[in-house]
């Protein structure tokens, strides 16, 4: 094991390098972060930062110097750069388990090879593949193959008529076209595997977005203990087979008849896990911490129902006018943990903070989600 004292490293100084880095911490560990950014929310509690490119090859150098370990905390991150890192420390995730989440077509392809279903899809990849476009695929939507997120990257399309321009839109990367599904609800699973192979998943939580962004968390899910087993399961399969060591969450569609359709994978710890921090043993950051420093991994088990709710840049601005929302008020409801991530501009969409709400029951906790949600002007929680 690596002991307290010694330095773990993360790329990336956004909000998950930020609660990482105070995992960490609380573990005795020094933390470095490597980010462009001068003030980034990470940088801001690590106990150093070194301000560089993620593909600087001296940054790289200094930190794969100065840590025994390091880890990611966003998805993109150049597989390049793990390669360069890991000659000189241990690093996870690896590169190529990043390089398969990175890539639609990869991580689909994966998620099939698994034995596990997909959403219906097909790659629009050069031209000459909008000839073939699958009638039965619209209405669909045209995500770009790389770099989306928060529903970035892409395009509603209703007819296939429509897909050449959707494509001309996205800059004619590779896409996947996938088939408009009909969701009853969105799950998701966060599996922490270790160096040593021994694997641990936390409880399933059902994710509500809005807009393509993540609005609400609820744990435990609302779906039956055998669903729950199943996407367990299936996202422990996913970790084992990509040999992959470190925090993985997996997204998945829950379709109306009952099926479980495997969305996208995330390596890395995942908004749908930021409740781990309040309701939980031990905190998906926690266990990114642990695992980089090869100690035991911890418990997942729930210690309270919760709700975990976004808080969006929108929320600071009222009319067009520039007004923090009432962070007091929300204090004052009980069961809330409110969670602010330093960020030193609000912008529409951005993502600010979380509020995590403990009940003593799923109704309580959402019946107090409903109380933030109203002080916030939040839509309520589905
Ligand atoms: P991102 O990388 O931006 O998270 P996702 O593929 O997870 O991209 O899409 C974001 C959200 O958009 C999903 O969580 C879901 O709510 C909705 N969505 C995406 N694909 C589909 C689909 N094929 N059918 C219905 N809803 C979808
Ligand atoms: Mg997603």
């Amino acid at each position: 094991m690596i002991f307290p004292g010694e330095w773990l490293g993360v790329l990336g100084g956004g909000q998950l390098g930020r609660m990482f880095c105070m995992a960490a911490q609380s573990l005795g560990y020094r933390v470095c972060v490597l980010d462009p950014a001068a003030d980034s929310p990470a940088a801001a509690v690590a106990d150093r930062q070194i301000q560089a490119d993620y593909i600087d090859p001296d940054g790289l150098a200094q930190l794969a110097g100065l840590c025994r370990a390091v880890t990611t905390e966003f998805e993109n991150v150049p597989a390049e750069s793990l390669e360069r890192l890991a000659r000189d420390c241990a690093v996870s995730p690896r590169a190529d388990a990043a390089a398969t989440a990175q890539d639609r077509r990869r991580e689909k392809r994966f998620a099939q090879d698994c034995g596990l279903s997909v959403v219906p899809y097909q790659v629009i990849a050069e031209a000459a593949d909008l000839t073939r476009i699958e009638a039965a695929l619209l209405p669909g939507v045209l995500k770009s193959a790389r770099l989306g997120y928060d529903g970035k990257g892409q395009v509603r399309v209703d007819q296939v008529a429509g897909v050449p321009q959707a494509w001309q839109s996205l800059g004619r990367a590779p896409c996947v076209l996938e088939k408009w599904l009909p969701i009853e609800r969105e799950v998701s699973v966060i599996v922490c595997r270790g160096r040593d192979g021994r694997s641990v998943t936390f409880p399933v939580a059902e994710n509500e977005h809005r807009g393509g962004v993540l609005a609400a968390t609820i744990v435990p899910a609302r779906v039956d203990a055998a669903l729950a087993q199943r996407a367990r399961a299936a996202a422990s399969t996913m970790a084992e087979r990509l040999d992959y060591v470190g925090v993985l969450c997996v997204e998945f569609f829950v379709l109306p008849g009952g099926e479980l359709l495997v969305n996208e994978m995330a390596p890395r710890p995942h908004n749908s896990g930021h409740y781990t921090i309040d309701a939980c043993s031990t905190s998906q950051f926690d266990q990114q911490a642990r695992i980089l420093a090869e100690l035991p991994l911890g418990d997942t088990r729930q210690l309270a129902p919760a709700v975990m709710l976004n808080l969006l840049g929108d929320l600071w601005f009222d009319q067009g006018r520039l007004r923090p929302p009432a962070l007091d008020a929300v204090a004052a409801i009980g069961g809330t943990c409110p969670h602010l991530y330093g960020k030193l501009e609000a912008r529409p969409g951005r993502k600010m903070g979380h509020v995590t709400i403990l009940g003593t029951s799923l109704q309580d906790a959402l019946a107090r989600a409903g109380e933030v949600s109203a002080v916030l002007g939040l839509e309520p929680v589905r």
